[in-house]
């Protein structure tokens, strides 16, 4: 869908995107000065694979200090966004065949990032409490994929949640990727690691964080994983080939934007936004859709319209040339996804009354 709106723009087309998230925001100012200051410093042609030494270390304390993850230098690889840390994790931590859960609605990348690996994807829907009942009845999976804080629903997994899961690893034997890229994207709520616990390296717990939307940072590619030593190792082996380490200046953006923690003024910006178009919608029977306690994106359940929804995306963006994703594209036909952080209020009002207006026409 966010490929249809560039092609659009291309032909010089005015489209509202709502596909995806793309932050109105800059880079963070300090960021900005950081890749300013390396720009003018004698940087090495490649640095080490899994990262500059020094960012390595200072991930390595960010972990301890926001995460309390017990976490040293060698558990930690950086890597071009979560992205290129989720298909290593996964590729390391897994053979052809395997069994990995994911919990719907899901992220896209976590599904075709399994499909390029020849995994076998057993699809779960996520309940709005993880218990142990809810555990137990999986299937027996060399990896559970957790997304927390997660998109598209918000959903900030609680301390009780986060403990059911450590216990069902223990009992179970499977390994665990967490997607915690939205950790300080949090309006409501605290966001905890499932990797905070003294046993995380033999339960194999691999965190994934990045720089894309806590820092408004989508472009510059910066991401890292913290995972049981060996499989850094093994991650670092495969990055080597591929792309050998990330850029130096996306290094040195990244050390200066993980040092920052939240970023108050972003986030009260979207909380705003959040709470303007939840409530622009309210009134509209045929959606029904929460205020997210995280992230930049509304999930709007509109399975009492008589279409499914990727008609209703194709119709929206022939008609009105407003895009959304259709909630097949995240395991969820009936609903739909709408990055609510890219425009102005002005833009925000007209995208969402041209999606109430179409609605109407199927309610
Ligand atoms: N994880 C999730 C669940 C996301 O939705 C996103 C961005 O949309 C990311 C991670 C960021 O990925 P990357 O760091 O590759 O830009």
């Amino acid at each position: 869908m966010h490929e249809r709106v560039e092609l659009l723009k291309l032909r010089g087309e005015a489209v509202i995107d709502f596909s995806i998230a793309i932050s109105h925001f800059p880079a963070p100012a300090p960021v900005r000065a950081a890749v300013r200051a390396a720009l003018d410093e004698p940087l090495l042609p490649y640095t080490a694979v899994g990262g500059l030494p020094a960012l390595r270390d200072m991930l390595a304390a960010k972990l301890r200090r926001e995460n309390h993850i017990d976490a040293q230098a060698h558990h930690v690889i950086v890597t071009n966004g979560a992205k290129q840390a989720l298909y290593q994790s996964l590729y390391v931590m897994t053979d052809p065949g395997d069994t990995v859960i994911v919990l719907r609605p899901h992220w896209p990348a976590y599904v075709a990032t399994a499909q390029l690996l020849g995994l076998h994807i057993v699809l779960a829907d996520q309940p709005d409490v993880v218990d142990a009942a809810f555990l137990d009845a999986l299937p027996v999976a060399k990896v559970l994929m957790l997304n927390n804080p997660h998109n598209p629903t918000g959903k900030v997994y609680t301390p009780a949640e986060l403990g059911a899961i450590r216990a069902w690893l223990r009992a179970r034997g499977s390994a665990c990727i967490v997607d915690e890229s939205y950790e300080k994207l949090v309006f409501d709520g605290e966001h905890h690691s499932l990797a905070a616990c003294p046993d995380w390296e033999t339960l194999g717990i691999t965190t994934i964080f990045s720089a894309s939307q806590s820092y408004a940072m989508m472009g510059w590619r910066a991401g890292f994983a913290c995972a049981p030593a060996v499989w850094i190792k093994a991650m670092e082996a495969l990055q080597g080939p591929i792309t050998a380490a990330v850029p130096a200046l996306t290094q040195a953006a990244a050390a200066a934007a993980f040092a920052i923690g939240a970023v108050p003024e972003l986030l009260a910006d979207y909380r705003a936004r959040r709470d303007l178009v939840v409530g622009l919608f309210a009134p509209v029977p045929w959606i029904a859709m929460a205020a997210p306690a995280s992230g930049p994106y509304l999930w709007g359940d509109v399975s009492a319209l008589t279409v499914d929804t990727v008609a209703f995306a194709e119709t929206l963006i022939d008609d009105y040339r407003v895009a959304i994703m259709p909630g097949e594209a995240l395991g969820c036909p009936g609903f739909i996804r709408i990055g609510y952080i890219a425009d102005d209020e002005a833009t925000l009002r007209r995208g969402v009354a041209a999606i109430i207006a179409l609605g109407d026409r199927w309610a």
